[in-house]
């Protein structure tokens, strides 16, 4: 097998035809390739990852059993500085897929302009099974076995689907026992009491909303009454729920792995972000009516916000998605033939490497203040978080209008060329 150039012949697991997350992402830069002017000499640097790591990660279970777990870590790109990107536990993790979250981080990180490369971890584990014992004892054989690839100046992880600030404590400690010295700078995401950062976990929700309210200004759509559906209710979409009903939307439709919830009227999200926490889940909430999983794709709605897992809106369920706008929360939740019918229905894609960003923004804002000790105040993150994403977001909203492009492919412009540049700049080594 080999390149479209037929030139560089591509390792068996880079495979384009085979459409997991990272053929999604393979399609994506072949979509922007025709942009890229002279730098296109380099595209092909993002179509493998740098480095890629996969660990066995064995613990003593509970029972005395010992059970062995598959983890990675990649490093797709480093060009504009060390990797950066979050830590997944998951059962159906796997290298294509943290390969493919690796490089849209590469993107993201350069879309809204900090200065990292992008990278990705995993562990293909279903955590609700585990202990909180057996929990820390994964997550720290695996810290130790990425250790010889990660640090405060090569790859900060942060936290991802499963993962937290807990989680977050004990990666911090078990980089630091291994070298010796409290390295608080080796991840972000981190509890406030050990360098982390205010705002850090309301981040990414806070940046789908700042992205969101300010594509609703440029295309004339009222936030006041406007109907929101939520797929996931975790960290981003309780986040960015909460933040659209408290700016006067009604949150009509929530949808977790416990089930789908609607309420015509709108949802009391405080209530529901409380039924959440108790009960792990938004099934059974007294203020709505239960749904069909599937019908939560036709719910009549304005702004659509999936913040779950890749592969939601796929060519079977965009034909019947009712929203004018869809933030993607989540990464790669919109596979390129649903992106392609959405943009046909005119309906507005936030992509994922802009809209969710300011997660890693703020875990930027952590890992500066963690190397300088100063600490800021959670006003002055916020302000500096939302500066950046309008900043970053009105970058691309020009190159898509320049280009007549989708709001995807322009900030897939506008970070490849930062990638690549900074790539050309360097030169090959040797
Ligand atoms: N996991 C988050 C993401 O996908 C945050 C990564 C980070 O803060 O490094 O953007």
């Amino acid at each position: 097998m080999t390149s479209p150039s037929g030139t560089h012949p591509l390792p068996s697991y880079l495979d384009p035809n085979h459409l997991g997350p990272w053929g999604v992402y393979l399609q994506q830069v072949d979509r922007v390739t025709p942009y890229l002017g002279n730098l296109a000499r380099w595209v092909e640097t993002l179509k493998r990852p740098k480095r890629a790591l996969i660990v066995d990660v064995p613990i003593e279970l509970d029972n005395g059993t010992i059970a062995h777990f598959e983890g990675y870590r990649v490093q797709h790109n480093v060009s504009r500085g060390p990797g950066k990107g979050g830590v997944r536990f998951h059962q159906d993790v796997t290298l294509s897929e943290v390969m493919a979250l690796s490089a849209w981080m590469s993107i993201k990180n350069a879309a809204v302009n900090v200065p990292y490369g992008g990278a990705k971890g995993g562990i293909r584990v279903d955590p609700k099974t585990l202990s909180r014992g057996e929990l820390e004892r994964l997550t720290r054989r695996y810290t130790s076995e990425i250790g010889i690839i990660i640090g405060p100046s090569k790859d900060i992880p942060a936290p991802d689907v499963n993962t937290n600030a807990q989680v977050m404590a004990w990666m911090m400690d078990t980089y630091s026992m291994n070298v010796g010295t409290t390295a608080t700078g080796v991840v972000t995401g981190k509890p406030v009491d050990l360098g982390g950062s205010l705002g850090r976990v309301e981040a990414t929700g806070r940046g789908v909303f700042t992205v969101g309210v300010e594509a609703a200004r440029l295309t004339g759509m009222p936030i006041e009454g406007a109907r929101v559906a939520v797929q996931g209710f975790g960290n981003v979409g309780g986040t960015a729920g909460r933040l659209f009903s408290e700016a006067g939307a009604k949150v009509v439709a929530v949808q977790d792995h416990t089930g789908t919830i609607h309420n015509d009227k709108g949802l009391d999200v405080p209530a529901l972000l409380a039924h959440v926490q108790q009960t792990g889940g938004v099934a059974g909430f007294a203020g709505a009516e239960p749904m069909a999983d599937d019908a939560f794709w036709g719910v009549a709605c304005d702004i659509l916000i999936p913040a779950a897992l890749e592969s939601q809106i796929t060519k079977d369920n965009a034909g019947r998605i009712q929203a004018r706008m869809v933030i993607e929360g989540a990464n790669g939740p919109t596979t390129p033939e649903a992106d392609d019918i959405l943009h046909d229905k005119g309906v507005l894609v936030l992509p994922d490497v802009i809209a969710n960003a300011g997660g890693v923004t703020v875990s930027y804002f952590e890992w500066v203040q963690d190397f300088s000790s100063f600490f800021w105040t959670e006003d002055e993150i916020n302000a500096r978080l939302v500066r950046i994403m309008k900043e970053a977001f009105a970058g691309v909203w020009n190159v898509a209008q320049e280009n007549k492009v989708s709001l995807r492919t322009a900030t897939f412009i506008v970070a490849c060329k930062r990638i690549l540049h900074a790539r050309e700049m360097r030169g090959l080594y040797p």
